[in-house]
């Protein structure tokens, strides 16, 4: 029988009590960043022959997770942190203890089962049919690469054809849809956004008068990422209804706003998607890295990803449901795990409560903008992202401020842009976000 030697032994231990540290943090050291230059000084060469044994922990411990921000602050509150329970962070833990794959229902059938029934939750709360179903694929940017591609095979297998394929979304679009139009080499429309930042029917009829011809996808934005606005998702479907055309929602950030009562009504029209993505590691409150990709038909999906081989076909004949035929990729992680745990342990209502918790926190942080006349509001928030300009800064006092907040491990808010001109943005998804946070850091603006 194989037994764990003495040194294995010492190495899980040492690795569970820093484990255990991590976790036991309350709230955990914001750390900063640091240059190559300096790490290499500290760290030196950390790839040898010989190992470098107990010390590599050490060395993590010690050098390199200091000079590696922690996105679950919560001061963190630039780009999209991330901000997972404790019982994802365990589970996260579990998947990589057991060798376990997700990638077909052959090997992962318990771990997929679990996974699914995560992806019907989410296809439910959207008002997609019971038959809706997708996989968990690495990020937004796969997700929604991987949603068009098939809506691309789908418009091909009924046989449209087009010189250039295109797809249409709103100017205010994640930069993802960008990358995903230069894989395919396809066109991507950039509609304009109305004054409130929303995609509308009239502008998308406007944009896309004469310009339909081999248009196969519009893609709304449930939760922009810059202000947290959601478009017109009953119009635009209206308008991808009328030219016969595929529906996706980009909901990476904020279609967890579906699940909080106050901002769902900004969601109506979400359930005539033909596939949609949401990221766990955004706010439903997983670790990274995780996005979860939605088909109305999943067959539609199957059919534009089943990868063949000769070593595959004992799976891909099997008639079963094997994740990796719904995305750009085959191996993989059943990334879908650490929020199955988690939503399974608390309970939904325990996730609309955060969601909505959030979105208060940030009321509140935008009311106090209001109120402080060396601030302004830059758009009313509509999910739970603040932006607002501190009157007279320069960009280079926005860095400066975010600088000494970082280093005295306060808050990590970097500085954004509108229309050219620097400002403040609080993208808030940790639910220890608290209101006293937001006056301290305020305050340092005066
Ligand atoms: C973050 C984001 C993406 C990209 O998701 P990743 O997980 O970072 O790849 C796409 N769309 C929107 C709206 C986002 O906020």
């Amino acid at each position: 029988m194989h037994r764990v030697n003495d040194a294995t032994e010492e190495l899980r231990k040492r690795v569970f009590e820093y484990a255990n540290t991590r976790l036991n943090y309350d709230p955990p050291p914001l750390d900063n960043t640091e240059t190559a230059e300096n790490l290499f000084q500290a760290a030196g060469q950390t790839i040898t022959d010989a190992g470098l044994g107990s010390k590599a922990l050490d060395l993590f411990a010690n050098v390199l997770a200091p000079a590696t921000i922690s996105t679950d602050h919560p001061g963190y509150l630039s780009f999209i942190p991330c901000a997972p329970t404790e019982a994802s962070k365990l589970f996260d833990l579990v998947v990589s203890a057991s060798g376990i794959y997700g990638g077909s229902w052959m090997e992962g059938a318990g771990a997929v089962f679990a996974e699914n029934q995560v992806l019907a939750w989410l296809a439910k709360e959207a008002g997609l049919p019971e038959t809706a179903g997708g996989i968990f694929v690495q990020g937004g940017t796969l997700g929604n690469l991987s949603a068009l591609v098939a809506a691309r095979d789908h418009a091909r297998r009924q046989g449209k054809t087009a010189n250039r394929w295109k797809i249409a979304c709103s100017a205010e679009a994640h930069s993802s849809l960008k990358t995903a139009a230069m894989v395919m080499d396809v066109e991507l429309i950039k509609v304009p956004a109305d004054e409130q930042g929303k995609l509308s029917a009239a502008a998308l009829r406007e944009t896309l008068s004469d310009n339909t011809d081999g248009l196969f996808a519009i893609v709304a934005t449930g939760g922009t990422t810059n202000f947290g606005i959601v478009d017109r998702l009953d119009e635009v479907a209206q308008v991808a209804k009328e030219l016969g055309v595929w529906f996706h929602v980009d909901g990476a950030y904020g279609l967890a706003g579906m699940l909080s009562h106050y901002t769902r009504p900004l969601f109506k029209g979400l359930e005539h998607a033909d596939s949609f993505i949401v990221d766990p590691h955004k706010w439903l409150f997983a670790p990274f890295d995780a996005c979860a990709l939605v088909y109305r038909d999943p067959e539609i999906g199957r059919l534009a990803h089943t990868q063949h081989g000769e070593y595959l076909d004992t799976l891909t004949n099997s008639g079963e449901f094997n994740p990796s035929d719904y995305a750009i990729n085959l191996t993989r992680r059943p990334r879908g795990l650490p929020l199955w745990f988690s939503l399974a342990t608390h309970g939904v209502d325990a996730y609309r409560e955060a969601v909505t918790k959030n979105i208060e926190i940030a009321h509140y942080a935008s009311q106090q903008v209001r109120m402080r006349d060396y601030l302004e509001l830059v758009r009313e928030p509509e999910l739970s992202v603040v932006v607002f300009e501190r009157k007279g800064w320069t960009l280079e006092q926005y860095e400066e401020w975010s600088k000494r907040l970082l280093a005295e491990n306060i808050a990590f808010v970097v500085p954004s842009s509108h229309h050219g001109r620097p400002n403040a943005r609080f993208a808030i998804v940790n639910p220890l976000t608290s209101v006293e946070l937001i006056d301290e850091i305020l305050d340092t603006m005066e």
